[in-house]
């Protein structure tokens, strides 16, 4: 919209130049010409004048006013602009100034509308025969071939411009398609990305992506002495929930508990579902009791949900954690919260165990 606005406000401007051009045609005609009709007559100058100046000021004020018939009145203003200084400057000229004529039928192209183009291509035809056989034949007794070779350069000059516009439309078809494939690229891109990184049933990170982060920030630990916890969760006897209720059943639960856990975890920890029924996260910028708790919180959670499309059947979950030590890898921290989590399963099940180097042991996973 405000583009057609500034278009708009560019023909306008572009009808004071005309205006003043004329005004300037009009002094020296008035001071130099020999023109037989009016001249070194100051009042009829004046009101030629005050006329072609009127006509684009009414233009001005009809604009103002119904901004929303922004391009009629910008059309409408050229083509009685066009005539009355057709008029004008047929009185100084032998054979008629056709151009001027001719140039309101480049308008429309600025709109890129063809509908418009022909309706006014047209108005425009017929204005100018009536207008021959009106004032031009009888006011200035110019000849039938002038008013020919008129009519076939507006004509032509309709052809040039549907011409011009059909092919500006098709261009910006053409562009606009190339923009729209490129802009579905690009969202393509980025949601196979995000497929890439993400598990499709819980939406959390997966495996993959889990380690690459634990890398970077194991990495950020060493060099800048960050501080990470990670914990791994595991559903307890979920095989017995997956035998007695099914695989489906199965899933709702896994979703569950994933909502639980992104809900519970701040914007700087990374949840991920790291297999299977288990999950791990990667607290940072915590102390490990902190991290504690939230694991804490999210364990609750788990337990106080609400089952109802499995009986109510209790669901917990089992986590093991471990904090950044010097010379840990993503591997050796992994390894460690799985050895407290070992603990907590032979402990009992449904609690949140730290790693203990004096009772934990550290083994690799398969
Ligand atoms: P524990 O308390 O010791 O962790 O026992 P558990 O039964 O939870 O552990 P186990 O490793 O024996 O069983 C895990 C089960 O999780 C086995 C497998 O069929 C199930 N499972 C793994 N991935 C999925 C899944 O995507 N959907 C469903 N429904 N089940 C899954
Ligand atoms: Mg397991
Ligand atoms: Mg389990």
């Amino acid at each position: 919209m405000g583009n057609v606005d500034q278009l708009n406000r560019q023909v306008l401007n572009a009808y004071w130049i005309v205006v003043a051009m004329v005004l300037v045609v009009e002094v020296l005609y008035f001071l130099f010409g020999n023109s037989i009709l009016f001249r070194n007559d100051p009042v009829s100058l004046l009101s030629r004048s005050l006329l072609i100046v009127g006509i684009a000021g009414l233009g001005e004020l009809l604009y103002a006013c119904f901004r929303r018939y922004g391009r009629q009145i910008v059309v409408g203003v050229s083509l009685t602009i066009a005539y009355v200084n057709y008029l004008i400057l047929g009185l100084y000229t032998e054979s008629a100034p056709g151009i001027l004529l001719i140039f309101p039928m480049f308008i429309p192209l600025i709109y890129f509308d063809r509908r418009m183009l022909y309706l006014f291509g047209a108005l425009n035809i017929g204005l100018y025969t009536a207008f021959y056989f009106t004032v031009e034949r009888l006011l200035y007794g110019r000849g039938f071939e002038n008013f020919l070779l008129l009519e076939f350069m507006l004509v032509s000059s309709l052809l040039l411009s549907r011409t011009v516009l059909v092919r500006a439309i098709e261009i910006g078809r053409q562009v606009e398609s190339l923009t729209k494939s490129q802009q579905d690229m690009i969202v393509d891109k980025a949601v196979s990305q995000r497929l890439l990184k993400t598990d499709a049933l819980t939406q959390l990170y997966n495996h993959g992506t889990f380690y690459e982060y634990l890398e970077d920030l194991v990495d950020q630990c060493r060099r800048n002495g960050l501080q990470i916890q990670v914990a791994v969760l595991d559903i307890d006897n979920f095989k017995k929930i997956n035998d007695t209720y099914g695989h489906l059943i199965g899933d709702m639960v896994l979703k569950e508990v994933s909502i639980r856990l992104g809900m519970a975890i701040s914007p700087n920890d990374f949840a991920a579902r790291y297999g299977g029924e288990e999950f791990a996260i990667i607290f940072t910028e915590k102390t490990i009791e902190e991290s504690a708790s939230y694991a804490e919180i999210i364990r609750a959670a788990v337990q106080g949900a609400n089952y109802s499309y499995m009986g109510n059947h209790p669901v917990t979950i089992s986590v093991g954690m471990a904090g950044y030590e010097s010379d840990d890898t993503a591997e050796t921290m992994f390894a460690k919260a799985d050895a407290a989590l070992y603990r907590a399963k032979r402990s009992g099940k449904n609690r949140v165990e730290l790693y203990d180097r004096s009772v934990d042991t550290v083994t690799r996973r398969g």
